[in-house]
């Protein structure tokens, strides 16, 4: 009988924090019950927890937007506007910095959830025409970047290939004015390699599409991406969620937009096309095991496309050119050092290129004025992967994901309990796992992985992955995270192969390869490099120019540079004020109304949901300083107003008992007032707006 339910038995509970228990199983049954009514939002305090319902939703429409301008967090119903909001509006009364985390794994939401949220932004704020400009440039770098940056995975049509962070910038009225992007570690060995199921970058399905036949010959394309080495290997060209067609377009309008000239996207389509052609040169062997050419018409293409001579092309491919004083040797390659110096180019001038556009779209999005603004940064990053072999990008991935999580521990579990602490408050400590040691293990100096895969890959001789296997065994022997062939018990051996390392993650455990993750180091042959530098196609000589002067430095392996990269992403949001949204994957095949439970507790596990529940749920969730709450409320009590002579803790004692708190809705620390839930806070913001 429906009309005896209680709202709480029909829709659930919209926080978690509410539940009578705090046990796993009540926590999914709440999560099902709201999924199951089309209810995919609900919160943990501040924390918004977002299950895939993988079907649109009319709940992301104008209306819905201006239902959550302005209001107070727990007022309606747990929304994604509704945390954005919130973070707007604390960003423009407090004037200080905000960042949204979006985590959870491939396929979870991260993407549509960063693109709610600038949506939200770009209809929610202020405007002024010129304004409105900005924010088109911000809303179509997404269809830009995921056309270059996305792909079709098992786990996801659309995934994010490349980590993302915008930060959008607002003036002090609040009108976003400006954006900019950092990217991070785009996964390029997808431009000559996909696994069976999955595609390349979208970017090329969509040209070979969508392009216009004028186009097509300019480039010297076929209409079929069966044409392709580099579009056919996943055998899956054609995606029946995915109109590559319509997308083009869609594209191209956006680059536009972006404020890409026309002489600059005809660049960029002839380098999409040169990667194509270059996957298809094949190599043969002679007689004396040497590599030549066995097709002329492609390197030609790639040569007039880069601009680039087409014998000096042809030599760098099958030719190492060893330089000896006053003399050079040319030493010929096999077929194979020939594939793989035709596929280092290949993912050199993509990921080139990609970085490009990055740059492109910061320069549009840039505000020159100097007066002082405050940003709320998005953080859309790949969430954790396994996969049936993982090599150095699932490694840098997993990474990544082991860093953000630890972020996570330290702003929320860690220093929430260290304030109760230091403020003396009474507290039963939660117990968490701290999966610092697993960052350790990844980026210690001088002991870390980083630090050997960089020592294996710069010193001179061949190290082979045995080499590097081995040096990991010497250095990580007894550590509780690692495991290999030789270092397994009985039964764990039997599922590792020789070359194989497996890290014990957060998140669960993942085996990577060896062999992957050296080879994956390397850089283009210095040859190859020296010829690209002088390509007359302008965005391969812009990108390739200040390459050629870095190239004198010692290199850095691509690991050492993620994981700075990653160093620099930390301080920029431990600086800011966080919220956090965890999205959840219902179901593994992509289906709309399945809710797999053992999927989804999985995730609740490691994403530490149950953890931040029981701090939140022990804790408070607003606090502030005395002579701040004094301040700010004083005048709702005569006792108070206008002035309080005694200290200001005593102030504030006397305040809250004249609003009425009972005595388990707050707690007094040593320089501040902890409050348990934040309806008693905003009950009393409405006492003070009559
Ligand atoms: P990856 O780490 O692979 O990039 P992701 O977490 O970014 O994954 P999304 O691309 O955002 O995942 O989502 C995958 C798909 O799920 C979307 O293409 C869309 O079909 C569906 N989806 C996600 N969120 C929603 C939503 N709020 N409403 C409707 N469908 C959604
Ligand atoms: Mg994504």
């Amino acid at each position: 009988m429906e009309g005896a339910l209680t709202a709480r038995d029909r829709v659930g509970i919209q926080d978690f924090v509410l539940l009578d228990e705090t046990t796993d199983a009540a926590f999914l049954s709440n999560l099902k019950k709201r999924f199951s009514r089309d209810l995919i939002y609900t919160y943990i305090g501040t924390l918004l927890v977002s299950v895939n319902p993988y079907k649109e939703l009319d709940i992301y429409n104008k209306k819905q937007m201006e239902t959550y301008m302005g209001i107070n967090f727990f007022e309606l119903p747990p929304h994604i506007y509704a945390l954005a909001d919130n973070a707007y509006q604390t960003m423009l009364t407090e004037f200080d910095n905000h960042f949204i985390l979006i985590s959870g794994e491939s396929g979870a939401g991260k993407t549509e959830a960063s693109k709610k949220i600038l949506q939200y932004y770009a209809v929610s704020c202020p405007s002024t025409t010129l304004l409105n400009t900005v924010r088109d440039k911000m809303l179509m770098s997404n269809p830009v970047l995921e056309a270059f940056g996305n792909a079709k995975t098992l786990k996801n049509d659309n995934s994010s290939r490349f980590g993302k962070y915008m930060d959008i910038q607002f003036d002090s009225q609040g009108d976003a004015v400006g954006g900019h992007i950092l990217n991070y570690l785009l996964e390029k060995s997808r431009v000559v390699h996909q696994n069976h199921g999955e595609r390349n970058f979208h970017i090329f399905y969509q040209l070979v599409e969508g392009g216009e036949d004028d186009l097509l010959h300019q480039l010297g394309l076929e209409r079929d991406a069966q044409h392709y080495n580099y579009l056919t290997q996943g055998e899956c060209a054609i995606v029946s969620s995915i109109n590559d067609r319509n997308d083009w377009k869609t594209v191209k309008n956006a680059l536009q937009i972006i404020n890409i000239e026309e002489i600059n996207t005809n660049h960029l389509f002839g380098i999409v096309s040169s990667v194509l052609h270059l996957g298809n040169i094949r190599f043969e062997s002679n007689s004396k095991g040497q590599a030549v050419l066995a097709n002329n018409d492609e390197l030609r293409w790639v040569s007039n496309l880069l601009g680039v001579d087409a014998r000096s092309l042809q030599e760098g491919l099958t030719y190492r050119k060893i330089e000896a004083r006053h003399d050079q040797v040319l030493s010929p390659f096999t077929v194979d050092h020939a594939i793989y110096a035709r596929d280092a180019l290949a993912k050199a001038i993509y990921g080139q290129t990609f970085t490009w556009l990055v740059n492109r779209i910061n320069e549009s999005m840039e505000n020159k004025d100097p007066s002082r603004k405050t940003v709320i940064g998005l953080l859309d990053i790949y969430g954790f992967e396994v996969f049936y072999v993982n090599s150095f990008e699932q490694f840098c991935i997993n990474y990544c994901n082991e860093k953000l999580q630890q972020l996570f521990i330290q702003l929320t579990l860690a220093s929430e309990q260290e304030e109760y602490e230091a403020e003396g408050i009474e507290w039963e400590p939660v117990q968490f796992f701290n999966n610092k040691i697993i960052c350790d293990l990844v980026e210690e100096k001088h002991r870390g992985i980083i630090s050997i895969l960089d020592e294996e890959c710069l010193r001179p001789g061949d190290a082979t992955d045995l080499t590097f296997l081995e040096r990991l065994e010497d250095k990580m022997g007894n550590h509780p995270h690692f495991v290999t062939h030789k270092l397994a018990d009985k039964m764990t051996r039997k599922t590792l192969e020789r070359g194989d390392f497996r890290l014990l993650h957060y998140a669960g455990e993942v085996t990577y390869c060896s062999h992957l993750c050296l080879t994956r180091q390397n850089v283009l042959f210095f040859s190859l490099l020296k010829l690209i530098c002088q390509s007359k196609n302008a965005i391969v000589k812009e990108c390739f120019s200040t390459m050629d002067a870095d190239s004198r430095r010692r290199p850095e392996t691509v690991a050492t540079q993620f994981k700075s990269s990653l160093l620099k992403l930390t301080e920029i949001l431990m600086a800011k004020e966080a919220w956090y949204i965890r999205c959840l994957k219902s179901n593994e095949s992509k289906q709309p109304g399945q809710f797999d439970e053992a999927l989804i507790r999985h995730q609740v596990k490691y994403l530490g949901l149950m953890e931040h529940l029981r701090v939140r749920r022990a804790g408070f969730a607003y606090r502030r300083k005395f002579d701040v709450f004094l301040k700010r409320y004083k005048p709702l009590c005569p006792a108070t107003w206008p002035h309080w002579r005694g200290e200001p803790a005593d102030g504030v004692e006397v305040l809250v008992q004249h609003l009425g708190y009972l005595p388990n809705e707050y707690k007094m620390g040593r320089t501040k007032i902890f409050i348990r839930h934040p309806r008693t806070l905003y009950a009393t913001e409405d006492a003070f707006e009559k």
